[in-house]
């Protein structure tokens, strides 16, 4: 069975389609994992053990907790901005159509945001597909 099968069905119902706004139905994290995730648990660990259930909806219980603490403020923001927090759903699931002109302006914004995204990803020792440099 695929992960998607599994996820919770209302889940599955919640996720908006691609390139529209992000409702944190939690798919994205149910059945796959980001790069932060993968660096703190290790490859496999499916659903994420950071998503966490808030009300309805889910939530990177990474981010919530580093946003807590008055010194860790900056691992917050630079997490938000390698997860591409409130940039819209970037999750495509079972074959659905591709949103081109989200896509582009995602491209667009990492392109005018290069200098912020080099960093962040640094800061969280991670690397960017799009990095050529050296750590
Ligand atoms: S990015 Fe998409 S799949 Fe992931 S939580 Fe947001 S709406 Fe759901
Ligand atoms: S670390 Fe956070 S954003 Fe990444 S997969 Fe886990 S819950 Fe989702």
């Amino acid at each position: 069975m695929s992960g998607f099968a599994r996820a919770p069905r209302a889940m599955r119902e919640a996720k908006p389609p691609h390139g529209q706004p992000c409702n944190n139905c939690g798919l994205c994290c149910h059945i796959s994992q980001c790069k932060i995730s993968v660096a703190m648990f290790g490859g496999g660990a499916v659903p994420c053990p950071a998503l966490v259930k808030a009300g309805e909806r889910y939530v990177c219980g990474i981010v919530t907790s580093l946003e807590e603490r008055s010194d860790a403020s900056l691992h917050a923001t630079a997490a938000k901005i390698i997860l591409g927090a409130g940039r819209g759903c970037d999750c495509r699931i079972n074959g659905e159509p591709v949103d081109h002109e989200f896509n582009h302006a995602w491209d667009q914004w990492e392109e005018d945001n290069w200098t912020e995204i080099r960093c962040a990803h640094r800061l969280w020792k991670l690397r960017h597909d799009k990095d050529q440099g050296h750590f």
